[in-house]
């Protein structure tokens, strides 16, 4: 199985057993005041678990480099000892580790900390994503920034690294010089083709000096900027050869900038969309006899079948995956030993990662809310390995907080017990799986559920607990309690009406809206809700579609359409009371499905206030103060959730532990991300 994969590579002087590298992410891990535990046992798992070469988050190789307060700096002695710290926890595991040398340019977030001086780009272009106009940098700015690069390549050597990488991608400092967007000088660095990749093959160059010949270095090169005024193909094509011929082991193609009107890692983009972007280059590089320098293809590749896929054709190397690592540390374990089934997949929502990683959370995994939490939980063990006294527990609800507690809990050794009043497990992330985009959620509910079986959990479906049942619940010594949520009813002239329904009604049965449809409500659930109400389910989109609808190929990048527009079929109106419909939705993906509805001709509404629902329409306000009347054949209640949890004081009066994870413990931020972090904390609570 995964024979393209489990083949031994080299990258440069390097030799790795198999063809998977383990992507840069930033994870908010590097500067915490903990001498580099959480960093190192973050690492050490996966390394421990078959990934046989990681590459760090990036690392600013001087201060206004850094993205924002949570990057580490090569020159600062905590910093560098946090790494230290993460090489050896690698190496003890048998695993490589290479150091990305980052500079952020005008993606650097003034404001968001002192470590971050006025960002400096090549040309003082404003950035939406920094929100800045970054400082112009002078020749001796430059030529100070190489050596930094040099410098930092250095000391990544003399910490243990076994290799570095050169971050050129995704619109950081070094592809700024390569944009005529971003690059609008008129000296040694800018103003044509050959002055504009002047910087990366200087900092390659310097790099290279300063590590020597039979050291690894990397060079994360951008395939595809995805921005108007982006690097030329044929430059990125000249770009890729001439970095060969200045000594790169490898070349890791990313594609995409941060202000791209291009999706690149959301669920939206069809998984492998990107490796033909990896081949083009390493195609270019054969034609010019560079046949040893490994070709790297990332982004959208998110399981081993795609990677073996992806490498089938002899046009890549090596497959870099990111966020798989954070969903499922054994992802290469499993896939070696022929168990994909048994593979937490990563469903590309970015919410507790990328997301994260704008701002200074830890970065995380709704799918495996330990990431980023290794020293602090340990990890699950097999039942051959357990030892010790263990307890019995029941957990009420098998929502997605119910199911991660359960795994949790039979993973410690513990006796565990699943009630579920419903006949089907997955409550609230069940429902999700209907949105485009979102189909692999059922993945994780069947991952969980399997994982429950085998560790012989028993699952009680259709088993509503009532108060008459706590006194059998005090043969447990605890309970977790996430019996969820229901949708929060709407005091309104009409809202009990026979066309108006609640949204968990509406996903139940799509298929009876029809006409003209107001959803009452502006949150992540109503943008959901419509954006399944106005695409065809069995749409699928190919690679080369997508490509061609974003106009990829011709290096014009445009905001696709959405494909699979059931407009005519429904003519879907969004009603919010506040300024942003789905406010709630992670700044990856909210423009992208707010996209997408507005393709499908989706009216969205804000600042509204619904004053009545008639028989054939809404009554509003709207925000300038005039009332409106909407038609609707349907109108559906999105306007919140109220926790169910009537147990639990039955519980505590009857003197049975109990821990509420979910949607049971509150509804105020709730999403899928804190239930499951819930779901974890609660089994260790308990
Ligand atoms: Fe994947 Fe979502 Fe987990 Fe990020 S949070 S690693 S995108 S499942």
């Amino acid at each position: 199985m995964y024979d393209h994969v489990f083949r031994a590579g080299a990258i440069g002087t390097m030799m790795l057993p198999h063809r998977i590298v383990m992507g840069a992410m930033h994870l908010n891990l590097e500067t915490r005041d903990d001498d580099g535990a959480a960093l190192a046992a973050f690492y050490a798992e996966r390394a421990a678990a078959g990934a046989a070469l990681i590459i760090t988050g990036g690392v600013a190789v001087n201060a206004v480099g850094a993205g924002g307060p949570g990057y580490a700096v090569i020159g600062d002695s905590r910093d560098r000892a946090a790494l230290s710290a993460a090489v050896r926890a690698v190496h003890d595991r048998g695993g490589r580790i290479a150091l990305q040398l980052f500079h952020a340019g005008r993606y650097a977030r003034p404001g968001a900390g002192e470590v971050v001086a006025r960002p400096v780009a090549p040309s003082p272009v404003y950035s939406g994503f920094s929100r800045c106009t970054p400082r112009e940098m002078t020749p001796g700015d430059i030529t100070t920034t190489i050596d930094d690069f040099a410098e930092g390549a250095c000391t990544a050597r003399a910490l243990g690294f076994d290799a570095v990488e050169v971050m050129g991608s995704e619109g950081y400092l070094i592809n700024q010089f390569t944009a005529p967007l971003t690059n609008l000088r008129d000296d040694a660095w800018g103003g044509d083709a050959e002055r504009r990749r002047r910087f990366p093959l200087e900092v390659l160059r310097a790099v290279r000096a300063a590590v020597g010949r039979d050291f690894p270095v990397l060079f994360r090169i951008s395939g595809n900027d995805l921005v108007a005024g982006g690097t030329p193909p044929g430059e990125v094509t000249a770009l890729a050869v001439a970095l060969a011929d200045a000594g790169a082991d490898a070349l890791s193609v990313g594609v995409g900038w941060h202000e791209s009107p291009v999706p690149t890692v959301q669920s939206q983009v069809p998984a492998g969309t990107w490796a033909a972007v990896g081949k083009a280059l390493k195609r270019a590089l054969l034609a010019v006899g560079h046949k040893d320098v490994a070709v790297i293809a990332a982004n959208r590749i998110h399981d081993f079948a795609q990677a073996d896929e992806a490498l089938s054709g002899g046009e890549l190397d090596f497959v870099a995956m990111a966020r798989p690592f954070l969903a499922d540390p054994e992802i290469v374990a499993k896939s070696a030993a022929g168990r994909p089934d048994q593979v937490n997949l990563c469903l590309a929502c970015n919410e507790a990662c990328i997301d994260r990683s704008f701002g200074t959370d830890r970065v995380s995994c709704l799918v495996n809310p330990r990431a980023g939490h290794e020293e602090e939980f340990p990890p699950p063990q097999p039942a051959r390995h357990r030892s010790g006294l263990f307890g019995r527990y029941a957990v009420i609800g098998a929502g997605i907080a119910g199911l991660e507690a359960a795994r949790t809990l039979a993973g410690l050794g513990h006796h565990v017990e699943v009630y579920e009043a419903a006949a089907r497990v997955g409550g609230q992330f069940r429902l999700a799986s209907q949105v485009p985009g979102k189909a692999e959620f059922a993945e994780t509910i069947r991952h969980h559920v399997r994982e429950l079986r085998e560790a012989g959990v028993p699952l009680h479906l259709g088993r509503r607990i009532g108060g008459e049942d706590v006194p059998e619940l005090r043969s447990f010594d605890g309970v977790v309690l996430a019996t969820g949520v229901r949708p929060a009813r709407l005091s309104l002239s009409g809202a009990e009406l026979p066309h108006v329904r609640d949204y968990a009604q509406a996903f139940a049965d799509p298929e009876a809206l029809h006409g003209r449809l107001v959803i009452i409500g502006g949150g992540g659930i109503a943008v959901d809700l419509a954006h399944t109400l106005t695409t065809d389910p069995d749409a699928k989109v190919t690679p080369e579609e997508f490509l061609a609808r974003h106009a990829v190929p011709e290096n014009a990048p445009r905001p696709g359409t959405e494909p699979a527009v059931r407009g005519a079929l429904r003519e879907v109106t969004l009603l919010r009371r506040g300024p942003r419909i789905g406010a709630g939705i992670g700044p990856s993906t909210r423009w992208v499905v707010l996209r997408n509805l507005k393709s499908a001709g989706v009216q969205m509404l804000t600042g509204v206030t619904c004053r009545e629902i008639t028989p054939a329409g809404v009554i509003v306000t709207d925000a300038e103060g005039r009332d409106r009347y909407l038609d609707a054949d349907h109108v559906v209640l999105a306007v919140g959730q109220v926790p169910v949890r009537h147990l639990a004081p039955l519980l505590h009066e009857a003197g049975v532990p109990v821990v509420t994870a979910g949607g049971a413990a509150g509804t105020d931020g709730l999403n899928a991300v804190r239930a499951t972090a819930e779901g974890l904390r609660a089994a260790h609570r308990i």
